[in-house]
């Protein structure tokens, strides 16, 4: 047997999107002696850049290449279909790796809790991102008979689900659109889409770029109402809020619409109710500082207020926060930092920011395993084994 700390490290990293494989970049650009093995749940890599950036921002998704080279190296191995939690325990990698790294994601998506969300027709948006992406575990829209479409929330999103429903389906040529997807596109008759923003337009999640990507649809006219607009940005609003209106105050000027497809943003407006019998009929909202009453008609309903990591058997999580609770990027278990297990992405931080925030974090959360080597490799006498076995 080799002595310890002659030996390389060997690390898993549970999930196999941008946070995990930019962990497992990091471990091994630059530092020898370290073996990672990437465990994935679905049968194929890139999480959310895969299954969650829109299929026509072909520039952000070609970061797939970048993350493709991280998997080619020797010192790193991909395991797809492998499922942490119900396939594979997590004693069973803490038995087989010096290191384990949870970059699981959030890939789950939150609640309205108004009655009738549960209505058929009335869904969540990441499930029809899932869709549009071709996600192996997605169920099927038919757009066919689908005439207008409530979008709940603010955030980017939101803009996306907006942008797929009233694009030109020939806009879409060069987009990453499944053949059944595109199918359903061009079939659909969709004519309206109804952001809902429960607060002002200052507060809107959504970025700029995105804002500006509504607008630049061919044959589709942006409805803003200009009395949801503050006269001036308040003291104190930040760079892109500002930019978002400007972009909303020059729709809200603009004349009658004249197109057959639009894009109604209502801001102040929250969902109190999803109507219908045996399917979604309209939303009842709340509109305004005097909370009126009032009705979108609405025969999609997409709930998009942000994604929730789920809890993973064996791994230890928060309930009120929905994270995994971390210290250093340290998985915290019964109360303590855990020697050997570590957290990144998401399912540590929360559902938010961009692709590129996963970088920083994941060269983070790789300083704290590397930090930790000497004792890792002290900890143990005999060479941990990997997965294989487990995996016949
Ligand atoms: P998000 O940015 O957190 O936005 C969620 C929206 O839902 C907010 O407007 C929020 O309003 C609203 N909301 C929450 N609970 C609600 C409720 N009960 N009723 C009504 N509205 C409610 O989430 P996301 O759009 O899912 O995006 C997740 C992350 O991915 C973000 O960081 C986003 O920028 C990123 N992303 C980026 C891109 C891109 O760069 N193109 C594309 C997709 C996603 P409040 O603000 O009032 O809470």
């Amino acid at each position: 047997m080799s002595a310890p700390a002659d030996r390389a490290l060997r690390v898993a990293i549970v999930g196999a999107g941008p946070a995990g494989i930019y962990t497992a970049d990091a471990l091994t650009f630059d530092t020898g002696g370290v073996q990672v093995d990437l465990l994935e749940r679905l049968p194929e890599p890139f999480g959310l850049l895969r299954f969650g950036v829109a299929p026509d921002h072909l520039s952000i998704k070609s970061a797939a290449a970048s993350l493709q080279e991280v998997l080619d190296r020797p010192t790193v191995r991909l395991f797809t279909g492998v499922e942490v939690g119900t396939q594979v325990m997590v004693d069973d990698l803490r038995k087989r790796y010096d290191a384990v790294v949870y970059a699981t994601g959030a890939d789950a998506d939150r609640a309205l809790q108004v009655p009738g969300e549960d209505l058929a027709g009335s869904t969540s948006a990441t499930e029809f991102v899932k869709w549009y992406n071709g996600h192996p575990e997605a169920t099927d829209f038919d757009l066919s008979s689908t005439r207008s479409v409530v979008v709940v929330g603010a955030g980017n999103v939101a803009l996306d689900v907006t942008r797929i429903l009233l694009k030109d389906p020939a806009a879409l040529r060069d987009a990453l659109v499944p053949p059944h997807v595109a199918d359903a596109l061009r079939a659909s008759a969709v004519t309206a889409v109804h952001l809902l923003a429960r607060r002002g337009p200052e507060h809107a999640k959504f970025s700029s770029k995105e804002l500006g990507e509504i607008g630049a649809l061919e044959g589709v006219d942006v409805i803003v109402d200009p009395s949801q607009l503050p006269a001036e940005p308040p003291a104190g609003t930040p760079p892109m809020a500002k930019r978002n209106l400007a972009l909303l105050s020059r729709w809200a000027d603009a004349g009658l619409p004249v197109s057959a497809r639009r894009a109604h943003l209502h801001f102040h407006t929250r969902p109190v109710a999803v109507e219908g019998v045996n399917s979604v009929r309209a939303v009842r909202v709340v509109r305004g500082t005097d909370q009126a009453e009032g009705f979108l008609d609405a025969d999609l309903v997409l709930r998009s207020v942000g994604y929730r990591s789920r809890a993973i058997d064996g791994i230890p999580f928060s309930a009120v926060t929905a994270t995994i609770p971390h210290d250093e990027h340290r998985v915290v278990r019964d109360g303590h930092p855990s020697l050997g297990e570590y957290a990144v992405g998401w399912a540590k931080r929360g559902p938010t920011g961009i692709l590129g925030r996963n970088r920083s974090d994941a060269e983070d959360t790789a300083q704290s395993v590397l930090a930790d080597r000497e004792r890792l490799l002290a900890v143990r006498s005999d060479v941990p084994d990997g997965i294989d076995d487990l995996l016949g």
